[in-house]
């Protein structure tokens, strides 16, 4: 590219690196399509497909001609179903007209933001954290404040930490649990502490990102902020299709936002009116069997994945080296593999990062895991490994890494 081309480029643009996972899943793809034999546990997205009642919604709608622009903020029937889902499952008061059905949870996210902060502001955030969070603050204007925790309190911040963090600038708490990379989550009372520090102060709001509130193992209850009535009015709830229905593809999720009168959902209905306009038309009636159709396949889905997070914990403990909490939602695992830094791979690739341990292990051992260090924070000790791959895959990847790190060399 030549000086003229890159002056061209904006600020903003030239500053954003592209998503790590998104180009990590590319790679694979790639890789694959080439013939090599890579296990993945890098893309966040299940290996199942669709629920069918989803499918057939959508099929449908289009083979009857519901081809033409809708509602920037979705069908009326579509967003009911959600507000209902909303209020039945997690306990928050709302109507149809608070909420706005968006192209997939991330765009919800981006939008929240861009409705919510302004530069100067303060954006406080749990690290490790899901990688597109900071850029999306940044485009905004405003600035990451991290609340830095580690696996030894299972990745969870202390309400004395967020506290510590929030200033009269702070506009914006994320909180994303179950979480991504970590694949820990909050209790219910960890939650009720943490929306008590955000009670106190007048200005912040909390994006809630709950995206994985249906993929919780071991009998764990997931709380929702926007169920708290001290909270509730300036909690922004996201959630959507791509995890809970296998529907990354899709680029559908949703955001509830009830208190002020709605003014959020209003200002991101706007930003929406102005960029994407709405979801795809004709997955307005996919969203409405989504919500009312699909209870059984959903948790078909979560107690496949409970297998496969059991399997996946009890393979990555026995790997030399390596430390990892066990998982208690969502489909990730987050070990440790600071240990092996210092070491030299089997292939003769010195480890000293985990984007180098990442990159040995899918070039040694065709494995591919994510690399910490976009998740901020202590990600940069850690790789992320996805369990929503079938069960033969998570054995056969696991004895990969268990036979690539007996031979790594001191
Ligand atoms: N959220 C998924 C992941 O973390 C999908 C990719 C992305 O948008 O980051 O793998």
């Amino acid at each position: 590219m030549t000086a003229t081309h890159l002056d061209s480029i904006s600020i903003r643009a030239a500053a954003v690196a592209p998503s790590a996972t998104l180009a990590l899943t590319a790679r694979v793809r790639e890789l694959r399509a080439a013939g090599n034999d890579v296990i993945g546990f890098g893309a966040g997205e299940p290996d199942f497909t669709t629920p069918t009642p989803v499918c057939n919604a959508a099929i449908e709608a289009l083979q009857g001609g519901m081809t033409h622009y809708v509602p920037v903020p979705g069908a009326p029937d579509s967003r009911s179903a959600v507000a209902d889902v909303f209020r039945v499952r997690n306990g928050i008061e709302c109507t149809a007209d608070d909420v706005i059905i968006s192209n997939g949870g991330k765009f919800s996210c981006y939008l929240a933001i861009q409705a919510l902060v302004d530069p100067g502001d303060e954006v406080v955030l749990p690290t490790p954290a899901w990688l597109s969070y900071k850029p999306m603050v940044e485009l905004a204007g405003g600035t990451v404040v991290e609340v830095e925790t580690g696996p030894g309190d299972n990745f969870l911040a202390k309400p004395e930490a967020i506290a510590a963090a929030m200033t009269s600038k702070t506009k914006l708490v994320i909180i994303n649990s179950p979480s991504n990379p970590c694949g820990t989550m909050y209790s219910p009372g960890q939650i009720r502490d943490i929306a008590d520090v955000i009670a106190g102060h007048d200005r912040a709001w909390i994006m809630s990102d709950e995206i994985y509130d249906r993929l919780v193992y071991g009998g764990r209850e997931h709380l929702s902020f926007g169920s708290l009535s001290n909270v509730a009015n300036r909690t922004i709830t996201i959630n959507g299709l791509s995890k809970t229905w296998a529907a990354t593809g899709w680029r559908v999720g949703w955001a509830c936002a009830p208190g002020e009168g709605g003014a959020v959902i209003k200002a991101m209905s706007r930003l929406q009116s102005q960029s994407s306009s709405s979801i795809t038309s004709f997955l307005n009636p996919a969203v409405v069997a989504a919500c009312t159709k699909t209870d059984d396949e959903i948790e078909a889905m979560r107690v496949i994945f409970e297998q496969r997070a059991g399997l996946m914990f009890e393979l990555v403990s026995a790997w030399p080296r390596v430390t990892c909490p066990p998982p208690a939602g969502a489909f990730y695992v987050f070990p440790d593999v600071s240990g092996t830094f210092g070491c030299t791979s089997p292939g003769g690739r010195p480890i000293s990062s985990a984007s180098t341990f990442a990159e040995a292990l899918l070039e040694e051992a065709a494995v591919a895991v994510v690399p910490g260090e976009s998740f901020l924070g202590c990600g940069g000790n850690h790789v992320r490994l996805s369990f929503a791959t079938d069960e033969d895959s998570i054995g056969m990847g696991c004895t990969r890494v268990l036979e690539w790190l007996g031979a790594l060399q001191d």
